[in-house]
């Protein structure tokens, strides 16, 4: 009987940092400053990629928007 070293799969499989990130407790993440977001409280939110993405202040959302500018410009 052959012995089989299968790797354990643990369905840990890393996403990838998007936005509208999401930890461990199943809370939001502020994608500026990686604070947590409590989506019945914040009024900044913004759509992207089809998805909601919040933020914990009016000072993170223009950030962001401030650094997604930048980064448009830098790509053409
Ligand atoms: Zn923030």
């Amino acid at each position: 009987m052959p012995v089989k070293n299968e790797p354990k799969s643990t369905g840990e499989t890393q996403p990838e940092m998007s936005l509208g990130t999401v930890d461990a407790n199943g809370q939001l993440l502020c994608p500026t400053c990686g604070g947590v977001v409590d989506p019945r409280r914040t009024t900044q939110a913004i759509s992207r990629k089809a998805r909601l993405v919040l933020f914990c202040s009016s000072g993170c959302l223009r950030q962001f928007l401030a650094a997604e500018r930048a980064q448009q410009q830098q790509e053409g």
